[in-house]
């Protein structure tokens, strides 16, 4: 192992970066607040999808201070449509830490970066190697698929001993000059190139690649847990009395926890019409104007099928655990994805007039 690591060619590798590397916004600065922001957005999201949301939350929160200081409503509002939106909480929650404990600055050690909530050993060293130009690996999904290849570890990565092994020999391939730019073209050549269907004949480390040269570069890496994906149906109501559309924040130990949704039932299937069932669920007579069509969304490891209706409802009464929101209030509340898109549909109906004379 060792031998092997001591063989890597790095230079190449630095080289295919500094010619190849996507232009990225946060890859113009060394500001490690910026570059903490980014790698929290990219955790479980494409690049292409982070860079409009880093470019708003930097000019909304350009500080640790100006985040730490806002509300978390408008850092979840911030985030609305990114999921898993713990992220974002833990970005608030973090960066009031850093003010309190370490004056609005992040620290440049790991021992202190990894007191802070939300940052895991990844993080740790993206912000120790792009921000503080420290001799660190950052080890995600995309650094562990090209050392698997690359030195040929067989072992199942999801066990923890395959991941710190893999995270040895990213430490021990680093060199001493300029290490920060060998770390980022790891992530990177497993982001363009070493991808789960690999351009091996694009790739800057084909002639040393043990998984290459044995033609196993697509098998590895091995990994025995497979998340189960797990459909749900919800009948939705969306209703609009007097010009207020009836919804519920998400509770705290809720997974869509701080987002706002419309009522809804879960289903065994998507069911032509629940009037009755959803005005026995909210206790409150509904009147169906129309229905919204089906719309799919999804969440950590669910896939939902959202089959909405709009009604009405004669008298705008009190609903346990919802409230009656105008649409201005409605355009400053974060909602879960489907629900988001539910939403901008009345809107769109709305305006049209389609249902003034209704509500
Ligand atoms: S040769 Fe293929 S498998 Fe090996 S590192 Fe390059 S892209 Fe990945």
């Amino acid at each position: 192992m060792h031998l092997d690591c001591q063989k890597f060619d790095s230079s190449t590798l630095k080289k295919w970066f500094l010619s190849e590397k996507r232009d990225l916004p946060w890859r113009e600065t060394r500001d490690p607040y910026a570059i903490w922001v980014s790698e929290i957005m990219l955790q479980q999201t494409q690049v292409s999808v982070v860079i409009p949301y880093f470019e708003r939350w930097m000019q909304a929160f350009p500080t640790i201070e100006s985040l730490a200081l806002s509300s978390l409503d408008k850092v979840i509002k911030m985030w609305e449509g990114l999921g898993y939106y713990s992220r974002a909480r833990n970005l608030h929650e973090g960066a009031k830490f850093v003010l309190l404990e370490f004056d609005g600055k992040l620290p440049d050690s790991e021992f202190e970066l990894q007191k802070i909530k939300g940052i895991g050993p990844y993080t740790v060293g993206a912000i120790m190697s792009f921000a503080f130009h420290k001799r660190k690996a950052a080890v995600d999904g995309n650094v562990i698929r090209v050392l698997a290849r690359l030195f040929y570890v067989q072992d199942d990565i999801a066990k923890p001993k395959t991941v710190q092994t893999i995270r040895e020999i990213a430490e021990a391939i680093l060199p001493e000059d300029e290490s920060w730019i060998v770390t980022e073209a790891l992530i990177e050549l497993g982001a363009t190139v070493c991808t789960k269907k690999p351009k091996c004949m694009s790739c800057p480390l084909k002639a040393s690649c043990k998984a290459f040269l044995r033609g196993e570069a697509d098998v590895l890496p091995f990994k025995s847990t497979k998340i189960t994906i797990e459909s749900l149906f919800r009948n939705v109501a969306v209703v609009i009395a007097e010009n207020r559309l009836l919804v519920r924040r998400c509770k705290a130990d809720e997974i869509m926890s701080d987002l706002y949704e419309f009522p809804f039932i879960e289903a065994k299937s998507l069911t032509d019409d629940q009037t009755l069932e959803l005005s026995q669920f909210l206790k409150l007579p509904l009147i169906k104007i129309r229905d919204l069509g089906e719309v799919n969304h999804s969440f950590t490891r669910f896939r939902v099928k959202l089959n909405a209706a709009l009604f009405t409802a004669e008298k705008r009464k009190q609903v346990k655990d919802y409230e009656w929101l105008s649409m201005d209030e409605l355009e400053q509340c974060a909602f879960s994805s489907g629900h988001r898109r539910l939403f901008h549909q009345v809107k769109i109906l709305i305006l049209d007039k389609f249902v003034i004379d209704l509500v």
